[in-house]
């Protein structure tokens, strides 16, 4: 019998167009195609532009412009989340058919609101690893027939995932293997210090984490390598593929490129955005040696 043929390692970059790209993008760019080169895999470029009221076609536009001054191919046709919203759903429906998921109807300013009323003279209200506050449990604590009712009254809502309660459907433990730029080895992930995600959000019918974990398993994606930034988000992707019995990749985070100041680079600024280094006629060359490649 005929060896079965070796599965290519599948390495992707996922920007999101609401912005141009800058220094840290080309640096996660890079890495994903070298990577996927060296280990003769394929290299895609996904389009994450599930917020449709930031994203724009000209800021895609430009991250096609910017991969090809950098020298990168990716594999066509790309996938644009936004033509995959009922993937993303189907999703978010088992996870409600099996009471993990419960809708919410607090405004960010309402959850301000509420913990700075909690936290008033007491101790101070958790927060997640990104140091936003953990969403309160009014929502999630309430009856089937209030749930439905504030549903049928057109309410916005978002909806979000039962950490507890999803955690109690998991046996053992949740880990993930890092090859990165920080702690390397197994990892054990701790997605109760992210309280409970949004997984649709209440303006676009998902959220990053529901929609990045289905895609890496649609496009059998083998290996995630994207900054440091995400590292903590990786314990919700654990369990996000655990819940939906999604297969887990390998992950590689690695180091950030920051300003002057030691600042995580946000969207361009100035001398960091790769179309004003492209109009300087600064080389893709002189682009890697600039970020310590
Ligand atoms: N779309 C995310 C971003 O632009 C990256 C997602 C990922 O690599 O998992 O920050």
């Amino acid at each position: 019998m005929a060896a079965s043929p070796r599965q290519k390692p599948v390495f992707r970059f996922a920007p999101s167009p609401n912005g141009p790209l800058h220094l840290g993008h080309a640096l996660s760019a890079i890495l994903n195609h070298d990577m996927a080169r060296a280990a003769d895999g394929r290299f895609l470029l996904r389009i994450e532009d599930i917020d449709q009221a930031r994203c724009t076609p000209e800021f895609e536009d430009g991250i096609y412009a910017d991969l090809a001054w950098l020298g990168l191919g990716w594999e066509k046709p790309v996938r644009r989340q936004s033509e995959h919203f009922a993937e993303y759903q189907s999703a978010l429906q088992s996870l409600i058919d099996r009471d993990l998921a419960y809708p919410s109807f607090l405004t960010r300013g309402e959850v301000r609101a509420f913990v700075s009323a909690s936290e008033a003279g007491r101790k101070p209200w958790p927060r997640d690893p990104d140091g936003a506050p953990l969403y309160p449990a009014c929502d999630r604590e309430r009856t089937v027939a209030d749930r439905r009712r504030m549903l049928e009254s057109g309410l916005k809502h978002a909806w979000r995932l039962d950490i507890e309660r999803a955690l109690t459907t998991i046996p053992g433990r949740l880990d993930w293997t890092e090859t990165g730029d920080g702690q390397t080895g197994q990892i054990a992930a701790d997605p109760a210090a992210w309280g409970d995600v949004v997984l649709s959000r209440s303006d676009a019918p998902s959220s990053y984490h529901l929609s990045v974990v289905v895609d890496d398993a649609l496009q059998g994606v083998t290996h995630v390598v994207r900054g440091l930034d995400l590292f903590h988000a990786t314990s919700i992707h654990v369990l996000l593929q655990a819940l939906l019995g999604l297969p887990a990749p390998l992950y590689h985070h690695h180091r950030l490129i920051t300003d002057d100041a030691g600042r995580k680079l946000a969207k361009s600024e100035g001398d960091t955005g790769l179309a004003e280094l492209r109009a300087k006629g600064i080389s893709a060359a002189d682009l890697r040696r600039r970020i310590g490649l």
